[in-house]
């Protein structure tokens, strides 16, 4: 709470001031502060993903239109309305990148990465960009953390990333469920969205959808499934659940996904209707809700998502490849995290800082420095400041525990003084027993 009104408060602030150049609607500029949870939460992911025997991966940010066009689908939101597309000097048409996966999928087709040993596990972070209406947890270019397993047809695969994020959001301490469903595979959907048609058929049925599902129906019945209108959602009360007309291979991998979760305690919902939005999906799809969630718009409540692509690798021209993948939006994470007051841990654990008088003393406060942050200490230092008071004023601003002074006196004696930033008691120690005395101090703190 303490967080929002702060972020209000900022915000009159800012609105009070004329910017000249503000910067473009939705889009958000991450301050110092800001950037502490931002280290935390994709840190904290890097290192499970490494962990986890994943190696990062970085595409560009810009790429052909038609790259997104033709895997995302071009009746997705995603294509049909929020991308950032246009025709560069050269004439040719970009896209800043409003997703990762068919991006990350040109980079393994075009870098051969199926002549490696499978599976390939990938995991990046970096900004997408899409122009959706701005609201709190909604912004035209936001952060996603994204893992993706290629060359593993296994159910295993879907599972780990499933054990992954929920292992992520538990070390986080927020409570999520997972939301799951299998969407099949091409054949099961052909037989699916027949039905889906039929149940649709009767006017009265018909007339509930909103004015776009009327045209979905038609052209993307498998949208429909994904509208957040409440006629629609309403609408949906009776009809037919996709997974019952799973083929068996789709229904014994599912079955095989579920089992595995039961054995791990995994939290899940099977959700009939989620099927993600995009086309190129197949068997599992699968998102993070926190639980106790109140807020109506669904779109708004997940935390990630993701699912299989079996088909994509070999659509795109590539050799075929199963494949599966999911991503966290970092700035939905943030925002959760500070909902539920949940403290970081604190930058100043540990924190020592080193001021000097005079020039002999600097010079010999530069090597020290550099030992104690190789020796791992929370090092600080404001060496371009000559008065000791404006130094001590530093340390108490990084929140030290301690402050080394090292003045002309201690550099003839080769002695240095430690000040307890607690109590202000100072004591004088021989130079070269400084660190392991400070780490001796620092462990009793
Ligand atoms: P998607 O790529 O749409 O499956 O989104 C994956 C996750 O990214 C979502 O669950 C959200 O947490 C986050 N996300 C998606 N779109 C936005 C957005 N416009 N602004 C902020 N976060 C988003």
């Amino acid at each position: 709470m303490h967080n929002r009104i702060k972020e209000k408060r900022e915000q009159a602030l800012n609105d009070k001031i004329k910017v000249k150049y503000p910067r473009i609607r939705g889009m958000k500029d991450i301050l110092f502060d800001e950037y502490r949870y931002f280290d935390l939460v994709v840190s904290k992911a890097c290192d499970i993903a490494k962990a986890y025997g994943f190696k990062r991966i970085e595409m560009p940010v810009l790429e052909r239109t038609e790259l997104y066009e033709r895997t995302t689908g071009k009746l997705s939101d995603i294509v049909a309305k929020e991308m950032y597309s246009f025709v560069d000097r050269g004439g040719e048409k970009v896209a800043l990148r409003p997703e990762a996966t068919p991006s990350l999928v040109r980079a393994y087709i075009e870098h051969g990465m199926f002549n490696q040993s499978q599976p390939i596990k990938t995991f990046w972070s970096g900004p997408l960009f899409r122009y959706d209406r701005p609201q709190a947890g909604r912004y035209r270019q936001h952060n996603q953390f994204n893992l993706d397993i290629f060359g593993e047809a296994s159910p295993m695969a879907d599972v780990l990333l499933i054990l992954i994020a929920h292992t992520y959001f538990k070390e986080l301490q927020l409570n999520v469920e997972v939301q799951i469903n299998s969407i099949g595979c091409v054949g099961c959907r052909k037989e699916y969205l027949e039905k889906l048609k039929d149940y649709y058929k009767p006017r009265l049925l018909k007339a509930k959808l909103c004015t776009e599902c009327k045209k979905r129906i038609v052209k993307n019945p498998l949208r429909v499934l994904d509208c957040k209108e409440p006629c629609c959602v309403e609408s949906l009360r009776e009809a037919p659940h996709i997974v019952d007309s799973l083929d068996d291979d789709c229904r014994a991998h599912f079955v095989k996904v579920l089992e595995y979760l039961d054995e791990l305690n995994i939290p899940y919902n099977l959700n009939p209707f989620l099927v993600r939005g995009l086309d190129y999906y197949t068997k599992t799809v699968f998102e993070i809700w926190p639980i106790s969630e109140e807020t109506s718009d669904v779109k708004l409540v997940a935390l990630g998502g993701g699912g299989r692509y079996d088909d994509l690798i070999e659509y795109m021209g590539g050799r075929a490849t199963p494949a599966c993948g999911f991503g966290i939006g970092i700035e939905r994470v943030i925002l959760k995290i500070k909902e539920n007051n949940i403290i970081l841990k604190s930058e100043s654990q540990n924190a020592v800082f080193l001021a000097q008088i005079g020039e002999q003393a600097r010079r010999k406060a530069f090597v020290l420095f550099e030992d104690l942050r190789k020796g791992g200490f929370n090092a600080s230092q404001s060496f371009t400041r000559d008065a000791l008071r404006a130094q001590l004023e530093d340390a108490n601003r990084v929140d030290a525990k301690y402050t080394l002074i090292l003045g002309q006196k201690e550099v003839v004696d080769n002695t240095i003084l430690i000040r307890d930033m607690d109590s202000g008691v100072q004591e004088i120690v021989d130079f070269k027993k400084v660190i392991p005395e400070l780490t001796k101090r620092l462990a009793n703190k």
